[in-house]
Order: structure tokens, then C-alpha cells, then sequence
């Protein structure tokens, strides 16, 4: 990926006249400094020099000129650091932001194919270090340069044949730090990259902890994780050693060009061409050429870290959502809620076989029907293209006659309410759970929801009612009592359509006969698609369509269709007879 520079500094923008200001600054600071060796070599060389007896007056001036200075200097440092730390933050935490909203949008095909730590990763740990890079990085540039060509210039004049020696070592010190970056920035990049592998790696390990256990398999997690750690170890080292290499490589520069500078300098003044005083001028500018180099390298780790942070942070940005609206979309306003799925085909990409071929299937407005089949026949995949969680590889499904293409997602699944057999509640308490479903909902409707969906009386059980949290922390509630919760909430939001996907199948009889009650007052009204396997659920069904490998192979009601004796008699009897 070519780094996105316009992207990249595109995040100033909200700070730049606070950015500004820290730069020139930094600038003002660092040329300040500059001005210290040479009131040493004016110390030396003209006032200790001359006339004695006035010298020490002329010492305490400069001495105060110095300390003026020194304090000037640490007050501008101050406000750099801290200002412009700030705004490396401010912008860390609006990438934060972006990406975090940008995933929110991001379609279902998306989150199939990626983990959820690594995700994690990338959010929290992969931002950490731009702050540091989007601050210091301009800054330092700017202020290092300031100081070295400064320092150049000054060195030329006190002594230009000794400087060109210097210089002549710079580009072999360009091109050893460019290697090292280049081996450094891949380094970090593969850091990046196993942490991330171990974020996933605990985030499945923690979530399944209790299948983990039932299992007695601790040992075979322990060693997976061992695996990705080991693994983030050897990433590690590998970047230590390109480091140490580099930054003694550095070193050795330095040493090796101070050296030089000594013996040459001494040369020339047993030559008489240059004078003690310049000497030492010259070793304390030294620094001023060397140290930017250095301390640009010392940070460049940060830097790379940074980079590599913004060109994950890029790959995700980078991806549009599978599924978004047409800007022509239409806003839903009254929906019937009538279905109709045209000539579908469907898979879930390329790679793979279709799951529907050329179905055609109208459920009418209020209707009530089942869909059941054998798992894995695709009847959950038929009820996720209502709304549009997937998009038809082939034909149409049209909600009141609009293709659900053309209507925007928003307004689209709000008029489409699911219940699964997995429910998921948010920390926090019962009634921001229930809300969910509505956030403008007031007390008083949340409790007549609860109540119609049976759950009222278990809540008010609990030990803070409506109030209790629930989730990670909170109260453990049982299967039925997630089930009534998740009713609740799609009581609350009230769509015209209604798809139950096996809402009951993980439920034992007691609590599935209540939370059925729940279903057919939340179902009534609606049209509704109910996928079950449970006689109950689907006898009164008005239609019972039976899905298969081979689609659609038969619909009518319970007693038309056991009377043909077909599929729907076959699965009824393999499946459903122990339960009737
Ligand atoms: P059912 O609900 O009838 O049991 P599904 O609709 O869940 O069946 O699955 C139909 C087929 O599609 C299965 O072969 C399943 O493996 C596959 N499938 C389901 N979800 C995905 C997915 N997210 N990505 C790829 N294949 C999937
Ligand atoms: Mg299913």
C-alpha cells in the first residue's frame, strides 16, 4: 500500500492554528540554542583573552544572557510538550473514533471473515503511538533541521576544511539508517500483527471459558495461547536485534566522526590554522550536527510504530461496506409488510456453492407462516436477505413491492424485528436492554413491553427490578428469561415484520411454553416468518413451507401436507413425532 500522505495530514486540520504555534515554538527554542556555544567561544576567545582586569564584569553579563535565555528556553519546551502532546492525542482519539464508526457500518460479509480480537487490536493498540508521531513528528523534523543546518553554517565559518570532513560521513550514516528503518519498519509491522493474533486468541479462549471447562481442554488452550505468544516473542526479537544494530551502528558514527574532528583539529593547530578556543567551539557544535541525527533515529521505532499503526488503520478505512444505501434510497413510510423473494440465487461468495438457486416464495401481508427444513438447508440465510444483512446474488426480494435494494437500510430494518436462538444483551441494566429496541421508549412502556412479553413478573424478582444489571457483571438470568428480554425489545421497536428464528429451540418445555406465549402476542398483527422445528410452534402455522438442499419442495398446512406424504411427512416423522 502506497502511504496515504494526504489522508495522513488531513488530521491536522481541526488543530492547525494551536499546531502551528507549537512549531514556531519549537523553532524559536531550538534556534535559541544555538546561541549558547557561542557565547562559550566568545567567553574563551575574546573576554578571557583580552584585558583581565574587566573580564570577570563582562563573564557575570554573558553568565545572566545565559540564564535568561535557559529560562526562556524550558518555558517554550514546556508549552511544546505539553500542547502539543495534546494534539497528538486529540487526533489519536478522532482516528479512534472514525474507525470505530466506520466498522459500526461495515456489512455482515465483513465481520465473517475477520476476528474479533485482531479488530481489538487494531482500535486499542495499533493508535496508541500516532499521537506520539503526530506531534513529534513534524515537530522534530523542523526542530532538528533548524539546529543542524544552523550548526553547518556556524561550523563553516569557524572552520570550513574541518566541517567538509564531517560531512563526508553523512551519507554513508543516510544509508545504514535507511536499511535499518526499512528492516525495523517490517519488524513492527509483524508485531503488530501477532498482538493481534493474541488478542484474538484470548477474546475466543475467555468467550468459550465454560465449554473450555466442560471439557476439562484448559491444557489445549494454554497451548494455543502459548503458540501466539511464542510466536509474539520471536516477533519481538527479531525487532530488538534490527534495533541494536542500528542504534550502536549510530553510535559508532559518532564516536568515529568526534574522533576524527580531534586528531584533525589537533593537526591543524600544531599547523597554526586553527586556534584552541575554535576547537572546542567546534567539539560543542559537533553535537548540534550529530545529535539531530541521533535523536531522530532514537525515535524512529516510535515513528514506525506509528506508521505501521496508520496503514492498519488505512487497510480498515479503505473498506467500503458491502451493503449500503443507493443515494436515491427510499424512506419506508407505511409498510404493509408484505414479502416476496423473485427468482433468488444466494451464496456467500464467491468461493462457495449457492445455498438458494432460483426461489420464489410471496408471504402475504399479516400472514403467519413456518419455514422448516433440514439444518443447513438455508432457511435462516433466506430470512437474512429481508434485511439485507447479505444482498441476492442472483433475482430480487422486494418488501410491499420495493426492492429492498432501493430502500434505505435504516428505515428498512427498522420495520423488520428478529428473535434468535441466541440472545445478546448489553451490559447494563434490564431497561436500558429493553430500550434497545427504542431509545426514545419512556419507564412506563418498557414496562408494559416486559409485560407482553411475559417478562414483567421475573424482572420484578430481581434484586433491583428494572434496574439490575445484567450482562458480564450482572445478574445470571436463564435461557427462557434472555429469550423474554430479547421479546421485549422487539416488542418495543415494533416492526411490521416479524422473523422468529428458532426463538424457542434452546429452551426446555416449561420455559418454551411461556416464552411461545410471548411470540404469538408479539407475532399478532404482523406478518411473520416463524423457522422452528417444534410441532407446537408450527401446527397452526397458515402455511408451513418446506425448505430442502433442493429449495422449496412443498407448502400448505400441517394436515394437507402430512396428508401427501412427502418431505414435510418425512421430516415430521423423523423429527417431530417424540415431541407431539
Ligand atoms: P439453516 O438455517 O437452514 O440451518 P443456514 O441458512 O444457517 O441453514 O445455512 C445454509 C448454508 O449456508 C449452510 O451450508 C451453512 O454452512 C452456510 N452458511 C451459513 N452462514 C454462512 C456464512 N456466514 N458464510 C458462509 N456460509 C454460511
Ligand atoms: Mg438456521
Amino acid at each position: 500500500m502506497r502511504f496515504p500522505v494526504k489522508k495522513f495530514f488531513s488530521y491536522y486540520k481541526p488543530y492547525l492554528t494551536i499546531f502551528l504555534t507549537v512549531l514556531a515554538c519549537a523553532i524559536i527554542v531550538s534556534a535559541l540554542t544555538l546561541v549558547f556555544p557561542l557565547l562559550v567561544r566568545y567567553i574563551t576567545k575574546d573576554v578571557l583573552e583580552g584585558d583581565l582586569s574587566t573580564a570577570l564584569g563582562e563573564v557575570y553579563w554573558i553568565g545572566g544572557l545565559m540564564l535568561v535565555l535557559a529560562v526562556i528556553q524550558n518555558i517554550g519546551n514546556c508549552f511544546v510538550d505539553y500542547k502539543g502532546h495534546e494534539i497528538g492525542a486529540r487526533m489519536e482519539s478522532d482516528m479512534r473514533r472514525e474507525l470505530f464508526t466506520h466498522m459500526q457500518k461495515l456489512s455482515f460479509s465483513f465481520y465473517d471473515k475477520e476476528k474479533t480480537g485482531q479488530l481489538m487490536s487494531r482500535i486499542t493498540n495499533d493508535l496508541l503511538l500516532l499521537s506520539e508521531l503526530y506531534h513529534h513528528g513534524p515537530e522534530d523534523y523542523i526542530k532538528y533541521l533548524v539546529r543542524f543546518l544552523g550548526a553547518f553554517v556556524i561550523l563553516f565559518f569557524i572552520n570550513a576544511p574541518l566541517t567538509i570532513t564531517v560531512f563526508c560521513f553523512l551519507p554513508f550514516l543516510g544509508v545504514f539508517s535507511l536499511y535499518f528503518n526499512k528492516k525495523l519498519n517490517k519488524a513492527l509491522r509483524e508485531n503488530k500483527e501477532r498482538i493481534g493474533d493474541i488478542n484474538a486468541q484470548v477474546e475466543d479462549s475467555l468467550s468459550g471459558i465454560r465449554v473450555v471447562k466442560s471439557f476439562a481442554n484448559e491444557h489445549v488452550e494454554i497451548e494455543k495461547f502459548n503458540r501466539e505468544n511464542k510466536r509474539f516473542l520471536d516477533s519481538r526479537k527479531k525487532t530488538y536485534k534490527a534495533e541494536a544494530y542500528f542504534y550502536n551502528g549510530i553510535e559508532t558514527f559518532i564516536q568515529l566522526i568526534t574522533i576524527t574532528v580531534i586528531i584533525f583539529g589537533s593537526t591543524r593547530i600544531v599547523n597554526n590554522t586553527l586556534d584552541l578556543a575554535d576547537l572546542i567551539t567546534f567539539i560543542l557544535y559537533i553535537n548540534y550536527v550529530i545529535e539531530p541525527i541521533q535523536k531522530l533515529t532514537h525515535m524512529t521505532t516510535q515513528f514506525q510504530e506509528g506508521i505501521t499503526g496508520f496503514q492498519r488503520f488505512m487497510e480498515i478505512m479503505n473498506l467500503e461496506p458491502a451493503i449500503k444505501d443507493k443515494p436515491n434510497a427510499k424512506t419506508l413510510q407505511e409498510v404493509q409488510g408484505e414479502i416476496e423473494f423473485k427468482k433468488v440465487s444466494f451464496r456467500y461468495n464467491d468461493d462457495l456453492d449457492n445455498v438458494l438457486v432460483n426461489l420464489s416464495l410471496r408471504v402475504q401481508q399479516g400472514e403467519y407462516v413456518a419455514l422448516v427444513g433440514p439444518s443447513g438447508a438455508g432457511k435462516t440465510t433466506l430470512c437474512s436477505l429481508i434485511p439485507r444483512f447479505y444482498d441476492v446474488t442472483v433475482g430480487d426480494v422486494l418488501l410491499d413491492g420495493i426492492n429492498v435494494r432501493d430502500i434505505e437500510l435504516q428505515s428498512l430494518r427498522k420495520t423488520i424485528g428478529i428473535v434468535q436462538q441466541d440472545v445478546y444483551l448489553f451490559s447494563g441494566t434490564v431497561m436500558e436492554n429493553i430500550r434497545y429496541g427504542n431509545p426514545a421508549a419512556s419507564d412506563e412502556e418498557i414496562i408494559a413491553v416486559a409485560t407482553y412479553a411475559n417478562a414483567h413478573e421475573f424482572i420484578m424478582s430481581l434484586p433491583k427490578g428494572y434496574h439490575s444489571e445484567i450482562g458480564q457483571q450482572g445478574v445470571k438470568l436463564s435461557g427462557g428469561q434472555k429469550q423474554r428480554l430479547s421479546i421485549a425489545r422487539v416488542f418495543l421497536k415494533n416492526p411490521p415484520v416479524l422473523i422468529l428464528d428458532e426463538a424457542t429451540s434452546a429452551l426446555d418445555n416449561e420455559s418454551e411454553s411461556i416464552v411461545k406465549e410471548s411470540l404469538e402476542s408479539l407475532a399478532k398483527g404482523r406478518t411473520t416468518i416463524v423457522i422452528a422445528h417444534r410441532l407446537s410452534t408450527i401446527r397452526n402455522a397458515g402455511r408451513i413451507i418446506v425448505l430442502t438442499e433442493d429449495g422449496i419442495v412443498e407448502q400448505g398446512t400441517h394436515d394437507a401436507l402430512l396428508a401427501r406424504d412427502g418431505a414435510y411427512a418425512h421430516l415430521y416423522s423423523k423429527q417431530f413425532e417424540y415431541q407431539t
